[in-house]
């Protein structure tokens, strides 16, 4: 599964257009593509989507049911938008809004009850991995989620070190697989989708994805171009 998540980019125009251009990057039916706007443009982008196999998804919602929650999304409304999945305690959420898996229990939980995917986000700062604490970090950002009880099947995780997000250069195969095994293990489901985020380009996707531990890619900055986007999936494809 290869998901683009185009945070707080695009104007309305440029969204259909990017939207319009990945429909039509062509692929095998077993690869997922799943495209994440702004939210304020998933209407748009869901008509350019309708009758096609991408996959359409929300960048973040709350766990609340319908309610005075001013400026806020739920797991619902994104289901009634279109949406298929919902991206969850992204790093740059956690960082500017104080995002902890704690507090996301809730969302996950309903994004699992709408029968939608939802994409979590884990990874380690550039300090927790210097002083060789990147394992606990990622794996205290994962253990709320299984100390909830909740049924984690339909949960996709994706692993991005945070000093590799937007960074130019990705983490390491070798680093990659540790990591990987090791959210599987805590998940203790061999067969968990995971995967990895964090300057994925079309320069790096071939040796990232040469990891058999890796399920595919949430790439930023690289999905805003629909050529290194389409590139980026022909490398999933030729590993
Ligand atoms: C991300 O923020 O989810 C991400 C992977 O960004 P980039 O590909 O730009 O590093």
């Amino acid at each position: 599964m290869i998901i683009a998540n185009w945070k707080m980019n695009t104007t309305r125009s440029e969204a259909i257009a990017l939207a319009q251009d990945v429909r039509s990057i062509s692929c095998r039916p077993s690869t997922k593509i799943g495209i994440c706007p702004p939210a304020i443009w998933i209407d748009a982008v869901s008509n350019v989507l309708k009758g096609s196999s991408v996959l359409l998804g929300m960048q973040n919602c709350i766990g609340d049911p319908f309610g005075a929650q001013t400026g806020c999304i739920n797991a619902e409304m994104a289901k009634g938008a279109g949406c298929q999945l919902v991206i969850l305690g992204h790093s740059e959420r956690r960082a500017r809004f104080s995002e902890t898996t704690e507090m996301l229990v809730p969302a996950v939980a309903s994004v699992l009850e709408t029968g939608n995917i939802p994409v979590f986000c884990i990874g380690e700062t550039l300090a927790e991995r210097d002083s060789g604490r990147a394992i606990e970090a990622v794996v205290g950002q994962l253990k709320p989620l299984l100390n909830a009880g909740l049924d984690l099947d339909g949960l996709i995780i994706a692993y991005e070190p945070v000093w590799a997000i937007g960074a130019g250069h990705s983490a390491t195969v070798g680093d990659i697989g540790i990591m990987h095994r090791t959210i599987r293990a805590i998940l203790d489901r061999p067969d968990a989708l995971v995967l990895y985020g964090g300057s994925v380009s079309p320069e790096s996707a071939g040796t990232v994805f040469s990891s058999a531990e890796v399920s595919g890619a949430l790439v930023g900055g690289a999905s805003l171009n629909a050529e290194k986007f389409a590139a980026i999936v022909a490398a999933w494809e030729q590993n």
